[in-house]
């Protein structure tokens, strides 16, 4: 896929600065905000301003839409939440907890993030671009009756499901860099062959949601079209670049997906405060641009990324390679920090080289080895590759 395509064809940036300020309180690490850092840094670096790109306000999700996943029961105490009030059953459903407060408007948020999800989607569908980005979308924790990990909707697995329903013969492969394992997906899709699901995420022995083994595979039909791969806390860009290449690029390419959805959760960065990955904004560069390599269709989704101004600088760069644009900063020199404070590196947007070492770096890479040898020895069959 050369540049010209998409800037001929076109891409989609789903943005709106009222979504960007919900705010879920001081104590949340969930900041919507991380989407209007986002959008200025690009204005910034100029891959915004671009004759072919459009930029999306995302509209209300039809409601109609919420149980091809979610649960009837779960979503009337999930507008009930939204209009704030509390009572005990909720927390069955995983409402009223300290990672999914009760908070006023939720839900209409929760359905405007998917809406865009659902209209970014749209567009690839029909031919009217080739890539897009949704940094407020990719709530992949979300279950069908109870929400979790941040997520109260689903908008993954409600707009896979409605193009499924729509397109028949349609095949999606479903890429998770996000730091945790993508749970609320895999459960929806783990019988389905017509979905790939692949997550490479921190081991469920140290990171919340505590599952994403690699022995779990999918089932029945689905058998061989859910892959997980847990990485050990203190991956690397290398041991996590090795890991990426042995499995996904071969299983996507025999898979020959219509369509790829990425989440591009930027938590597993080293400076992330939730988890203990330490990757650099280069080697996510580096999958992103794999995917891009896979398939014509990419549509990119935010997902986790809990240091504020660095999840901006990966998904700025994320938005740069799939425009095929080269950031600029016009103001180098001048403000340089000034607008990103002190955690941003003067005048650039890359992060500064970073490897593990010693023991960490030997167990993190003696697990990718297993785990990569695993997946080919039990998965690949499924897809005509061999060992
Ligand atoms: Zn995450």
């Amino acid at each position: 896929m050369g540049s010209a395509d998409v800037q001929k064809i076109g891409s989609i940036f789903v943005y709106s600065d009222e979504m960007s300020r919900f705010d879920f309180g001081p104590d949340h690490p969930f900041k919507p905000e991380r989407a209007s850092k986002t959008y200025e840094l690009c204005m910034r670096y100029g891959i915004m301003n671009h004759p072919w790109i459009r930029i999306l306000e995302p509209r209300t999700l039809d409601p109609a839409l919420l149980t091809l996943f979610h649960d009837a029961a779960y979503l009337k105490l999930l507008r009930e939440a939204s209009r704030g009030r509390f009572r005990l059953e909720m927390l069955e459903r995983g409402l009223g907890t300290a990672d999914n407060p009760v908070l006023s408007g939720i839900y209409e948020w929760s359905l405007r993030a998917a809406g865009g999800t659902r209209e970014a989607m749209k567009y690839l569908l029909d031919g009217r671009a080739l890539v897009a980005f949704n940094p407020l979308g990719g709530f992949h924790h979300a279950m069908a009756a109870h929400a979790e990990g941040f997520c109260y909707i689903n908008d993954i697995v409600i707009c896979i499901e409605d193009v499924l329903r729509r397109v028949s013969g349609m095949k999606i492969a479903f890429i998770d860099l996000d730091a945790h394992h993508g749970n609320g997906v895999q459960s929806a899709f783990y019988k389905d062959p017509r979905v790939l699901f692949i997550s490479l995420h921190e081991t469920g022995r140290t990171l919340y949601p505590w599952s994403g083994n690699e022995t779990e595979i999918g089932e029945g039909e689905g058998r061989g079209f859910t892959v997980n791969m847990p990485l050990e806390p203190g991956t690397d860009d290398e041991v996590y670049g090795f890991v990426f290449d042995a499995v996904v690029p071969p299983l996507i390419r025999a898979f020959s997906p219509d369509l790829i959805v990425a989440l591009l959760g930027a938590d597993t960065l080293i400076s992330d405060p939730l988890t203990h990955l330490k990757l650099t904004n280069n080697g996510y560069q580096r999958a992103v641009r794999a995917i891009m390599g896979l398939c014509p269709k990419v549509l990119g989704l935010g997902g986790g990324g809990y240091d504020l101004y660095r999840t901006a600088r990966c998904w700025t760069l994320a938005w740069a390679l799939l425009n095929h644009v080269e950031p600029m900063d016009e103001f180098a020199g001048l403000v340089g920090g000034m607008m990103f404070g002190p955690e941003m590196e003067v005048g650039s947007l890359y992060d500064h080289p970073y490897l593990s070492k010693g023991e960490v770096k030997e167990k993190a890479l003696e697990e990718g080895r297993r785990v990569v040898a695993r997946i080919q020895k039990e998965i690949f069959p499924f897809h005509g590759l061999r060992e």
